[in-house]
């Protein structure tokens, strides 16, 4: 399906999130435009400080002092503008419209409640708008979203500690789902999981994804990963995001050299399964370099990358990349 059969969900326009500190500003989102539709799996790659986690704390309102959203917009298909959304406003967003899936599930998970009291606690206070069901009703409902990512009725009476890394994962899914949000926003929720566990559990996601037919928003920094699970990638580096397309296109024909780099470092039979670092040290946000972020560890830097800053623009079909390498050959004299 191409993008344009596709109704958007989530407009991000020109999003900013800074860190005030006594050193000066980092801008950790930096002028940030982004387009989900309905019913995706996108995946957001890119180092730690990259960015991506920020983005999504920022559309659920959870950045913290000394953190602040700049500016910017993340406006919903029905005209909400998720930053502009107040307290309360923010509560009632949370779940119904817009949930997450954690990276750690044990700082989500209350550890002195059973998980059965969890889901009906949390469906309570986000449904607000309507009177809570009868006790039973909530609990058969708990058993309901238990089932849906693959845990037994018998959960529902174990507290947190009873549960491994990969049960405590599925809960925090089951309590995402429970009011069948649009946009579900995933931050490395598998990555303190071994690798057979974290197939299944991504494969729960998906499998829920499609019977909502919800948008996810997938964080994080494996790029084997994304490929198996998303259908858009984008490539954050620096706060900006330096790369967007279809998951094969972005594989096979990466435009970015940040992302050529990512893609190269994956493990395979060649490189007898060893990570190939990105050569250089990632940037300091508070120092940026002039010019193309990425210029310093740049295998392409031409001279004038330290210079202009490149735009994301338009490659080739649904498919955007930011890159001087792109504007030369644009603005390059017909012959
Ligand atoms: Fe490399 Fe220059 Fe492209 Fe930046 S603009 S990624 S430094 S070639």
């Amino acid at each position: 399906m191409s993008k344009a059969d596709k109704e958007v969900l989530l407009a991000i326009r020109n999003l900013e999130v800074h860190f005030e500190t006594r050193r000066g500003i980092a801008r950790a989102v930096n002028e940030v435009d982004l387009t989900l539709y309905k019913g995706e799996r996108f995946g957001l790659v890119g180092e730690s400080g990259s960015g991506k986690t920020t983005l999504i704390l920022a559309l659920l309102r959870m950045i913290k002092t000394p953190g602040l959203i700049a500016g910017g917009s993340a406006t919903l298909d029905d005209g909400t503008d998720l930053i502009q959304l107040d307290r309360e406003q923010v509560r009632q967003a949370r779940l119904k419209r817009v949930a997450m899936v954690p990276q750690g599930a044990m700082n989500s998970l209350n550890p002195v409640m059973r998980i059965g009291e969890q889901l009906m606690l949390t469906m309570r206070e986000h449904a607000t708008d309507r009177p809570s069901p009868p006790k039973a009703a909530q609990l058969e409902r708990a058993i309901e979203l238990l089932a849906k990512v693959g845990l037994k009725p018998e959960v529902a009476r174990l507290y947190p500690h009873e549960l491994s890394g990969g049960m405590k994962q599925r809960a925090c899914i089951a309590q995402a789902i429970s009011l069948n949000p649009q946009l579900i926003l995933a931050d490395e929720p598998t990555s303190a999981l071994d690798v057979v566990v974290q197939r299944q559990i991504m494969q729960t996601l998906r499998q829920l994804q499609h019977q909502l037919n919800a948008t996810v928003l997938l964080v994080g920094h494996d790029m084997g990963l994304m490929a198996q699970f998303a259908e858009r990638v984008g490539i954050m580096y620096g706060g900006k995001l330096v790369e967007v397309g279809r998951v094969e296109e972005i594989f096979h024909n990466p435009q970015h050299p940040y992302t050529q780099l990512l893609i190269s470092s994956i493990p395979s039979f060649e490189t007898k399964g060893e990570f190939k670092g990105i050569p250089g040290v990632a940037l300091s946000l508070l120092d940026p370099p002039s010019g193309c972020l990425f210029h310093p560890r740049c295998p392409e830097s031409m001279p004038q990358c330290s210079q202009r800053a490149p735009i994301l623009q338009t490659v080739a079909p649904d498919h955007l990349a930011s890159c001087l390498l792109h504007e030369e050959v644009a603005d390059a004299p017909a012959s």
